[in-house]
Parts: C-alpha cells; sequence; structure tokens
C-alpha cells in the first residue's frame, strides 16, 4: 500500500507558513505581499479559479486586487491595463487568468508582462532563467510537484523519472526540473507524449512517473514496476449521477490497482490539484522580497 501524498494538507502548511511570515513582516514595518489578477471575460472555471487566489490571499494575510475586463476586450485594451500593473509599485505580482478569449494572442499577453512581477512564471525570460538553473517564478504546477516531493523527502537522485505529455505548463518544464543538478532533481529524465511508441515498456522502467495527460485512468498497475512514485496531474469531470454537483474528478491513473503497487502517490481529487494556488502564494512572496 502506497504513502499518499496529501497535497491538501501540505497546501495548508505552507499557506499557514506564509501566513505567519506576513506576520513578522508586518512587525517590522515591511511591505506586505500585494497580489493582482485579470480575469478577462465571464468563463465560469476562470471566475472560479481567479476567486479561490483571491480568498486564499485573504486568509494568509496578501493583499490582492481584481481587474475584470468584458469578454470584448481588445488586446491593445488588455496589454494597456498589463502595463499599469507593470509600473505600479503596490502592485509585487500578477497574474492574468488563462485562457483568454480567442481574438487575443496569449504569447503576445504573457510576454508584455514585466518577468519581475510574472508570478505565474510563464514569460520567456522566466522560461529560460528555469531551463538554465537560475532564480527564478517557477510555474505553478511544478513548483507544487517539487514541493510535494520535497517536504515527503522522497529521493529522486539517479531515480529514472518517466514525463508523460509535454505541455508548456506541466510536462515540460517537469522533465526540466526533474534533471536539473539539484534537489529535488538529479533524475534521469524521459520526457514521452503522444508521439512515444513504447511508453509501456519505459514506465516500467520507471522509479517515478508524473503523468499530465488528461485521459483518465490511462495509466494501469500492468504498466508500472512496484515502488515507483507516482504523481498524477490530470483533472478529468466525469458525470456522475450520485454526486451533488453531478460530476466527479478523476485522474490519469488507475488508482486503486496502482496504489497497491507504488511506494508514493498523489490521489485525485487532493494531491497535485491543491498545490497550485500556494506556488502561486510562494512566488507572490518572493516577488515582494525581490522587488522592495
Ligand atoms: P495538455 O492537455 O496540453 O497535453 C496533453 C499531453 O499529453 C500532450 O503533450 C500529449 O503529447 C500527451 N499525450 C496525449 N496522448 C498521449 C499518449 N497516449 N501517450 C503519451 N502522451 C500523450 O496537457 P496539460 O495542460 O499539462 O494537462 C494535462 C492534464 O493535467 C489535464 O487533465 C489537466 O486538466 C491537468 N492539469 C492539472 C493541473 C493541476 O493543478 N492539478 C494543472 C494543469 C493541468
Amino acid at each position: 500500500m502506497a504513502i499518499i501524498l496529501d497535497g491538501k494538507k501540505v497546501s495548508l502548511d505552507i499557506q499557514d507558513e506564509l501566513k505567519e511570515e506576513v506576520i513578522r513582516r508586518k512587525e517590522k514595518g515591511k511591505k506586505i505581499p500585494h497580489l493582482a489578477a485579470i480575469l478577462v471575460g465571464d468563463d465560469g472555471a476562470s471566475i472560479t479559479y481567479v476567486n479561490a487566489k483571491v480568498k486564499a490571499c485573504e486568509r494568509i494575510g496578501f493583499k490582492s486586487t481584481l481587474v475584470k475586463l468584458p469578454e470584448i476586450t481588445t488586446e491593445k485594451e488588455l496589454v494597456a491595463e498589463i502595463q499599469k500593473l507593470n509600473e505600479d509599485i503596490k502592485i509585487d505580482g500578477f497574474i492574468v487568468q488563462l485562457p483568454l478569449p480567442k481574438h487575443i494572442n496569449e504569447q503576445k499577453i504573457i510576454q508584455s508582462i514585466n518577468p519581475k512581477k510574472d508570478v505565474d512564471g510563464f514569460h520567456p525570460q522566466n522560461v529560460g532563467r528555469m531551463a538554465l538553473g537560475l532564480k527564478t517564478f517557477l510555474p505553478a504546477t511544478p513548483n507544487g510537484i517539487l514541493e510535494i516531493i520535497k517536504r515527503y523527502k522522497i529521493d529522486t537522485v539517479g531515480k529514472h523519472c518517466v514525463v508523460i505529455g509535454r505541455s508548456h505548463i506541466v510536462g515540460s518544464p517537469m522533465s526540466i526540473l526533474m534533471g536539473q543538478n539539484y534537489y529535488p532533481g538529479n533524475a534521469t529524465v524521459t520526457l514521452t507524449h503522444s508521439r512515444t511508441k513504447n511508453l509501456k515498456e519505459l514506465c516500467l522502467q520507471a522509479d517515478i512517473i508524473i503523468i499530465a495527460l488528461g485521459k483518465p485512468e490511462f495509466l494501469t498497475a500492468d504498466m508500472v514496476k512496484d515502488d515507483v512514485v507516482i504523481i498524477d496531474v490530470g483533472i478529468t469531470r466525469i458525470p456522475d449521477e450520485s454526486k451533488k454537483n453531478g460530476y466527479r474528478l478523476v485522474g490519469d491513473v488507475k488508482f486503486d490497482e496502482v496504489e497497491k503497487k507504488a511506494s508514493y502517490i498523489t490521489p485525485v481529487p487532493g494531491g497535485v490539484g491543491p498545490m497550485t494556488i500556494s506556488s502561486l502564494l510562494m512566488n507572490t512572496m518572493n516577488a515582494t522580497k525581490l522587488n522592495k
């Protein structure tokens, strides 16, 4: 039976630590971190995510500002709003909630954010710094995964880590970070994707599997070896009439059977997901210190 990697608890621990740090900063008269978020349009999921971020700020004593813009906002108008936040010395870090409406070029928007305030870690300058192993804002999900690995003291040195999925927000950065010359890292990394021909063979050699694919229960027990460490990033809503909200969340791993073989495993929900907000808050605290 595997040890369950409790992302919910780790996330709350981090938020408690940040709350304490805010109190200490207040006592010393230091600046209180201030996070801003820009939300364009009225996509339900985006509203939920942004509200959760604002609420987390309130919980730990950060200041927060929510800039709500209508769906019809032009790219030029959005860049102008970003410019205001770039120059506002009260704001330490900010995010532009993705996805954006189709008429707005996401890359152009990301590139207009001041890299020193880019607490989502998506600006090419910050991605480049991450690839070089320099101090930067790591993207939320990979940062959260590293934090879980660290807090459970999971050994990664010299281990074979198979990453499944190569998205810019999870798989690709995760493959870079796990191979870097510090802990958690120093693993031998294999990055796999939809064109990989021998996925099962590779997975059977893996000491650590990080899966970010979006295919519910894709990874089954016959694909993993004993004592593997499983980090399941996938979240898919599956219709379920027995639930109040009409759906349940399912990861990329067939949890019940893989758990029996694994040494550690993240559940879905309650694993990687809750870490995302705490990562953003950690980045905001760092931005406050960096920009003082
Ligand atoms: P994505 O949806 O952009 O891409 C999926 C990746 O899977 C692609 O790189 C593709 O090459 C790969 N892939 C598809 N089929 C494959 C196969 N048969 N074998 C190997 N690789 C294959 O990826 P994403 O944005 O990283 O999202 C992946 C999942 O993670 C989704 O369920 C998403 O909801 C979830 N997610 C969760 C969090 C979190 O905080 N927990 C954050 C981001 C994404």
